[in-house]
């Protein structure tokens, strides 16, 4: 059985984190802040969440991030935060940053591909009750969620050997209850090394529930603390189980870096 970390360990880890002079705190979206709905434009973060990350927007030194594979529109209608939050969207591809918005120029043949994905999955979709399309920047999601689980393999199988056989060269993604083609091979790791970079991070917290996340614990130096929620492999260094927990984390989170910010300063 998977063992989840205990308030001592996490209260450690976050102690050790939190002294550096700027502090990156990413956080993936769905599952990690916001509980699982059946509609993506209803999910929010858990308010004891909501509350904790509009505290550390407003500390010194101290960026608060999103890092998630929901495309910069959807992230911002779901997230209801000040707007100096960064937002890093569909897998580390688009960038919402002081500046504005930063996307990945298409190609006519991005384009063309991109045409014959949709028409393939919204075909696949049409054909199997309960499933549907999510239109991306750079490509296309095919939801499950709404199906049985034996539907939602079967329909997964054919969707990622048709799109591979009829659509080659695209990037696939796994995640709960959603499989993406995608025409970028970006991924949250590559959100991270930017968003460090654009801060000017000492040190980052970062926690995610799903596969695609752990792309972003992989480049977490010794310095960063990594947390991954839910009970599958992982290698973060600490693990707890849910949102709820997140949020608790949270708070020791926003605790331990103003009680520094404000020592720092007085
Ligand atoms: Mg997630």
């Amino acid at each position: 059985m998977v063992q989840y970390s205990s308030e001592t360990e996490i209260a450690a880890a976050i102690d050790a984190l939190v002294a550096v002079p700027t502090l990156l705190i990413a956080l993936d979206f769905d599952g990690t802040l916001a509980p699982e709905v059946d509609d993506p434009l209803d999910a929010r973060a858990l308010p004891e969440a909501q509350e904790q990350l509009v505290r550390m927007l407003e500390l010194a030194d101290t960026r608060v991030a999103l890092i998630s594979g929901r495309a910069l529109d959807s992230l911002e209608h779901v997230a209801h935060l000040p707007s100096h939050v960064l937002f890093g969207g569909s897998h580390g591809l688009e960038y919402r940053l002081d500046e504005g918005d930063s996307v990945l120029p298409m190609s006519a043949e991005n384009t063309a591909a991109l045409e014959r994905l949709d028409a393939l999955l919204h075909e696949l979709a049409d054909s199997a009750e309960g499933s549907w399309v999510e239109l991306k920047p750079a490509g296309r999601a095919l939801h499950l969620r709404m199906m049985t689980l034996e539907d939602a393999e079967r329909l997964h199988a054919e969707a990622v050997a048709r799109v591979a056989a009829e659509i080659p060269g695209l990037t696939t993604r796994f995640g709960k209850n959603i499989v993406e083609f995608a025409i970028h091979d970006s991924h949250k790791g590559d959100a991270i090394d930017r968003l460090r970079e654009y801060v000017g991070a000492d040190a980052i917290f970062f926690a995610g529930d799903d596969t695609t996340d752990e792309d972003a614990i992989a480049v977490l130096g010794e310095n960063d603390l990594g947390v991954r929620v839910g009970d599958a492999p992982s290698a973060a260094r600490l693990r707890v189980a849910g949102t709820r927990e997140i949020a608790a984390l949270l708070m020791v989170l926003a605790d331990r870096r103003a009680a520094v910010v404000s020592a720092r300063t007085n």
